[in-house]
């Protein structure tokens, strides 16, 4: 199933422990968040504050366990879960399983996700201990999940320019070019309801709305009035391509499908 389709990527938890951060400016997230001191009830998205973010978010919307942290880093993590999947969400999970009880990952294997992408250790960039319980997940996760993908943040990663974006600023324009994001909002939710532009507002610079306060509906449509207007997409962020290049693939992709 293609990933370029409409979605919101839930963030549990303000201040990721995994701290991979040569790609990853976490600080910079937790920073601005906290210097709000209104969100400090904020750190950890409740159960109870989740079901009222989602009530007027359509199914059609896909619901990405990812955002700016580890989701398992929030105790409540697999509630949450279970409670879009019962919901009738499709769900995609990015985890390291980093803060993953035994008992977690046993209710975990029972949902199917979409996506489930497995960010494993590399000994260098992201710490995740190594105990006994982490092992024995990561090896249950292996042999139960039939649609396993994988990242490692090592040498060989590429990161979308968000860490230097992110701590910088927007140090080198680029040209506007073309990002399915645009189109279809993929907007990154925060424990708090806010409802930021994209995965790169690492600086949380370009919150778009609250689903604690609005509606999907009137958030979204405030993103689709606006989506030309973002600063953030000046950026040399390395999700978007060229106008060229889009218009190639469309038409490699509309010829595939004729064929098969
Ligand atoms: S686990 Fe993910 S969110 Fe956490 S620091 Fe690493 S890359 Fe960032
Ligand atoms: S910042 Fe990048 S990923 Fe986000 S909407 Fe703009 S071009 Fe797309």
């Amino acid at each position: 199933m293609s990933e370029n389709v409409e979605h919101i990527e839930v963030t549990t938890q303000i201040g990721c422990p995994v701290q991979c951060l040569r790609f990853c400016p976490q600080e910079v997230t937790a920073a601005k968040y906290f210097s709000d001191s209104g969100n400090a009830p904020y750190a950890k998205l409740s159960l109870e504050n989740f079901r009222i973010m989602l009530a007027t978010v359509p199914k059609s919307v896909q619901i990405v366990f990812s955002g700016f942290c580890e989701p398992f880093a929030n105790p409540e993590c697999i509630d949450l879960i279970e409670y879009a999947y019962n919901e009738g969400y499709t769900l995609r999970l990015y985890t390291t399983l980093y803060g993953a009880t035994t008992s977690d990952v046993q209710r975990l294997i029972k949902i199917p996700f979409t996506t489930f992408n497995l960010h494993l250790c590399d000994g260098e960039n992201t710490k995740i201990p190594l105990t006994d319980t982490y092992k024995d997940n990561v090896f249950t996760v292996l042999n139960t999940v039939p649609n396993l993908t994988f990242v490692q943040m090592n040498q060989l990663f590429k990161s979308n320019n968000r860490e230097n974006i992110t701590r910088n600023g927007i140090t080198k324009k680029t040209k506007r070019g073309y990002c399915w994001k645009r189109d279809v909002p993929a907007m990154v939710l925060l424990p708090n309801g806010d409802l930021q532009l994209c995965c790169m507002d690492f600086a949380l610079n370009y919150k778009i709305g609250n689903l604690l306060t609005e509606s999907y509906a009137d958030v979204r449509a405030r993103y689709l009035k606006n989506k030309n207007k973002f600063e953030l997409c000046n950026a040399d962020c390395k999700i978007k391509i060229s106008k060229l290049e889009h218009v190639f693939h469309t038409l490699i992709t509309s010829y595939m499908n004729k064929r098969s």
